[in-house]
Parts: structure tokens; C-alpha cells; sequence
């Protein structure tokens, strides 16, 4: 480092006695940032500006349990590392592309994706670790992005379903972590040469599977949280050899004495040559049974019944597709919106269906104090004044999951393993 950064080397190694910044990014598809200004639950910090000035939906946070406040089980914003945030602003999707988040849990780069395309287009989010795609399932179900599909598979997996298939194809890969030493101690130790040599050989695999889900003129957003060459510039270099259909746009370095963030790096590369395919679309399953079930459900619980395919898997789950879904060919956790479970018989609503819901969608809704909300999280149970059946609970308008209202009771239906203290 101090070869590579010279004069800037003391300013450097001074960053390291600064605190690690925290920042977070309001949930534009549930809440304006005005909105959000005005109700945060604790003092917001400075708004984050990328090295190059645009400005972004991120805020700098000085508190320390913001995980624990209604509004974030309510989606309102998610917790992100401010240089992490930057890397997804390099790329600017459009609304209606086709993008692949291939290393994507625990999900801030797709809730970040998301929000920018305001939940257009169709984002496949992709996890190889079985228990983290379980995380950034329930990231993407609590942020309530209704355009996603979660999928657990390799990168070689992806990139056999997929050719030339995506607009926008982002490899935050997994790598040495010299940009986080500071904020995870622990990366220290884990820290070899030898696995900053293993991580490049993965990244290489990882970059070769993302290239050939590229269609032509797409895009390409290859990132790291380290310092390493072997990993970053010199990955991509060797990339651009191995594939003369991809230029450079741009890279940046995102170092922490130039910025109140960790260390980061981006590349943005074009595919200029090549085609563009399609994928056979999502073979939807319809079962009339449970149709009539969702559609006498449907009735009661929301002012208009939300519009599209509902597929019904051979498990009963009922999932709406977003227009445009693809066969997806590979271990998926969620296909879009989950609706609820058709037993066979009766229709059970899903938590994730509450999550993507604005109060307005809602035939019954129940807006909570933050003192009701803090209850309704620890599971218990409250007294409500709407007519029987199933209702949507919010803190005052933001979602935050089911109840079902008995004679004046409202039974608690928030998933046990996402409840406060759980
Ligand atoms: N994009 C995420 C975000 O913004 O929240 C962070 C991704 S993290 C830097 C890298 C991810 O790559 C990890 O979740 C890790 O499990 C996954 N990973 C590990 N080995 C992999 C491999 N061989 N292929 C693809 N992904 C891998």
C-alpha cells in the first residue's frame, strides 16, 4: 500500500483510527426520502455523495441498534456500508432490464438494484451458500421488492440457463476483504497470500460464468471490498484478454482516506459483441382450485386484487410472477410475490403478500402505535376493531405483517423466526 499510494500513504494509515461508518438506504419503493426525513426513528447523518458527487438515497447513521427500530422490520430502509452503496451507483440500471445479482446475499446490492429500477424489469438474485440465499430471501421479502426471483445455484449454473440473456450482470464477488479491516477484525486473521490467490482463481471462474450470461450491449458490474491487484485491477485485465467482446467503462478504487467508507473496488464493463437471447418464459402452473381459493380471499382482503400470472407450485405455495419472468431452471427460494399456500383446500396468505403492500392496496388495515408495533413484534397479541378475518398490520401505513381479527382480537401471524428478540 504504501508503494501503491505514496504521498497518501500516512492519510491512509490514519483513516484506520477513525470509527467504522454506518450509513443506511431509505426504501424509495415504500417510503419518498421527504417522508422518511421527516418520521425517522433516529437522527440521520449527512447524505452520502459519491466520490464522483451524484447524489444517492444513503444517509450516514450514528446509531448503533438501528437493526431493532419498527421501521426497519417494516422494510423502510436497509443497513449498508457506504462504499458498498457507491459500487451499486456505478451502474444506473434502467426500468424493464433483465439483471443477475450472481453473488448477491445478503442483498444490499439488489435491494439497491431494485429501488433504482422501481421494481420494474425482472432481477434474478443469486446465492450460492444454501443459508445466505435464505437471508437474502427474507432481505428481498421485508424490502418488499415484488420483481425478484431468489435462486440458490452456482455461477456455472446460471450461465448454462442464461446465455447472452441479461442486460445487467453484477459479480460482487467474494474476495480477500483488505477494504474491510476495520470494520471486520477478523478479516485480518483469515488474510493470506495464498488465499488472495485463491480468491482471484474464484473470481476468474465467477467472471467467466457472468460474461456469458451478458447479452450484447449489456453491462457487466464486477466489484471487490479489497485492495489486492491480483484481485482487482489485474483481474480485469486478464478478463478483458480472455474476452475481446468486453471494454472498461470505467473502475473506480474506493479508498477509506478519501472517502467515509471502506475500501472498494468496481469495474463496469460493456459487451459489445455477441447476441442477445431469450429464455424460454416461467411454464406457469395454474391450479383452478386454488385460484377460486386465492380469488374468494382476494375479494375481501384487498381494495383491488393485484394483477398477473400466479403460478402454483406442487408444494401449494402461490407465487404472482412479474411480467416477463423466464423458466428459471435452478433451485429457487422465491419467484416474485409469494401469496400464500392452497392446502388443498383453504387459501393461507403469506407474510411475504403483507410485505409487498401498500396500506392503500388493503381492504383491512390495522395501523399501529410504535408501542402497538413494538408488541405486534414480539408476537403478541392485540385488540383491533375491524371486522373478522385476515387483515394487514402496519406501524401507522407501512406494513409490517398479518393478523387475523377475531371478535375484536387481533391473533399475531408474524413468522415466529422474524420476530423482535426471536
Ligand atoms: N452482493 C452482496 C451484497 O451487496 O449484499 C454481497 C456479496 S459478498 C461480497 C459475496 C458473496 O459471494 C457471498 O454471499 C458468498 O457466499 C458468495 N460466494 C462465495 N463463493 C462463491 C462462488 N464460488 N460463486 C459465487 N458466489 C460465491
Amino acid at each position: 500500500m504504501k508503494e501503491r499510494l505514496g504521498k497518501e500513504f500516512p492519510a491512509f494509515l490514519r483513516s484506520y483510527e477513525n470509527p467504522v461508518y454506518k450509513a443506511l438506504r431509505v426504501n424509495t419503493l415504500k417510503v419518498s426520502i421527504a417522508r422518511f426525513l421527516q418520521n425517522s426513528p433516529f437522527p440521520l447523518g449527512e447524505q452520502l455523495l459519491f466520490p464522483n458527487g451524484e447524489d444517492i438515497t444513503g444517509f450516514y447513521i450514528g446509531e448503533e441498534k438501528a437493526g431493532a427500530y419498527a421501521e426497519h422490520f417494516a422494510g423502510l430502509y436497509y443497513l449498508q456500508e457506504p462504499s458498498a452503496m457507491c459500487v451499486g451507483e456505478l451502474t444506473a440500471p434502467c426500468r424493464k432490464e433483465r439483471i443477475l445479482d450472481l453473488c448477491a446475499a445478503p442483498g444490499g446490492k439488489t435491494v439497491q438494484i431494485a429501488m433504482q429500477t422501481e421494481g420494474e424489469g425482472i432481477l434474478i438474485s443469486n446465492e450460492i451458500d444454501a443459508s445466505r440465499a435464505k437471508i437474502l430471501s427474507q432481505n428481498v421479502e421485508r424490502m418488499g421488492i415484488k420483481n425478484c426471483a431468489v435462486t440458490n445455484a452456482a455461477p456455472k449454473q446460471l450461465a448454462e440457463k442464461f446465455p447472452s440473456y441479461f442486460d445487467l450482470v453484477l459479480a460482487d464477488a467474494p474476495c480477500s476483504g483488505e477494504g474491510m479491516f476495520k470494520k471486520e477484525p477478523e478479516a485480518v486473521t483469515h488474510w493470506s497470500e495464498n488465499n488472495v490467490a485463491l480468491c482471484a482463481a474464484r473470481q476468474k471462474e465467477i467472471l467467466d460464468c457472468a460474461a456469458e450470461t451478458v447479452a450484447v450491449g449489456g453491462r457487466l458490474l464486477y466489484s471487490t471490498c479489497t485492495f489486492s491487484e491480483e484481485e482487482d485491477e489485474w483481474q480485469i485485465r486478464s478478463f478483458l484478454t480472455r474476452h475481446p467482446e468486453f471494454e472498461l467503462e470505467k473502475q473506480e478504487k474506493i479508498y477509506p482516506h478519501r472517502f467515509q467508507g471502506e475500501g472498494h473496488y468496481c469495474a463496469l464493463l460493456q459487451k459489445n459483441e455477441g447476441e442477445r437471447r431469450n429464455a424460454k418464459s416461467y411454464p406457469v402452473r395454474r391450479n383452478l382450485a386454488a385460484n377460486k381459493a386465492f380469488s374468494a380471499f382476494a375479494k375481501e382482503f384487498f381494495q383491488a386484487p393485484p394483477q398477473g400470472e400466479i403460478t402454483t407450485l406442487d408444494d401449494g405455495r402461490m407465487y404472482l410472477l412479474p411480467a416477463g419472468m423466464p423458466a428459471i431452471g435452478v433451485r429457487a427460494l422465491r419467484l416474485g410475490v409469494e401469496l400464500g399456500e392452497f392446502d388443498g383446500k383453504i387459501f393461507k396468505p403469506a407474510h411475504a403478500l403483507a410485505m409487498s403492500l401498500k396500506r392503500d392496496d388493503c381492504a383491512r388495515f390495522v395501523p399501529l402505535s410504535r408501542e402497538e408495533a413494538d408488541r405486534y413484534l414480539r408476537g403478541e397479541t392485540l385488540a383491533c376493531g375491524c371486522g373478522n378475518g385476515w387483515c394487514v398490520v402496519g406501524l401507522g401505513e407501512y406494513p409490517l405483517g398479518l393478523g387475523k381479527a377475531v371478535n375484536g382480537t387481533l391473533k399475531n401471524h408474524l413468522p415466529k423466526g422474524l420476530r423482535k428478540f426471536s
